[in-house]
């Protein structure tokens, strides 16, 4: 299937289908490099963006969730949904319709599931990555907690994808839009493309100095 398509599969989730067009077009540059990795996965919608986009390459997506739903998607919080309630273990699981959604799209072959918490996944991980897409729990730790732990495996040339940008406080939680701030003032990143709440940065090939960095003669 394309990219293009997906949004007739109706599949659960709160990716815009632009948003979704640019993690595919990112996912396509980058899987050439080595492998993707997005953390929060949910029912698969943005997986089969990138997922796509990686199998234009043979590359691999890495896809972290541990399809518990994040702490806005429990019962009686804001985003919970009943569907995704497994009354047998009593708790969200959004494994099944992620696996059915991989499964549509042919990517089983491109999509390798992570059914952990991202911290456990990131704790002795050591493979550079050529894309990573943070879209897990929206708090501030877990949001925190995903840039420190992640960050530092993109390499030279490649992605690090934020959703949830919301400049203006009224539209939606901060904290997405303040690990966005903190990649840009790290001097590692530049910011490629906006896209709705979609915010595209690229890590700095080894060796670029920026001009205002170059330009200083103040030693
Ligand atoms: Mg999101």
């Amino acid at each position: 299937m394309k990219a293009e398509d997906i949004g007739s599969l109706g599949i659960k989730g709160f990716l815009d289908h632009e948003e979704g067009m640019a993690l595919y077009r990112a996912a396509r540059g980058a899987s050439p490099l080595g492998p993707c990795l997005e953390i929060g996965s949910y029912c698969g919608k943005s997986t089969l963006y990138l997922g796509l986009g990686c199998r234009e390459s043979g590359g691999i997506l890495f896809s972290v969730d541990h399809h518990r739903g994040s702490e806005e998607q429990q019962p009686g919080q804001q985003y919970f949904d009943p569907e995704l309630f497994d009354g047998a273990s009593g708790r969200v699981d959004t494994f099944r319709l992620f696996r059915g959604a991989v499964e549509k799209a042919g990517l089983e072959d491109t999509v390798v599931p992570v059914v952990a918490r991202s911290e456990t996944a990131a704790r002795m991980w050591s493979m550079p990555l050529s894309l990573v897409f943070i879209d897990g729990g929206h708090s501030y730790p877990t949001v925190f907690s995903d840039y420190t732990a992640w960050m530092p495996h993109v390499m030279p040339g490649g992605y690090l994808l934020i959703h949830d940008l919301f400049p203006d406080p009224g539209e939606g939680g901060q904290a997405p839009f303040y690990i966005h701030g903190l990649a840009l003032a790290s001097g590692l990143f530049v910011e490629e493309e906006r896209v709705k709440t979609l915010g595209v940065l690229r890590r700095h090939p080894v060796g670029f100095v920026p001009d205002e960095v170059r330009d200083r003669r103040d030693w």
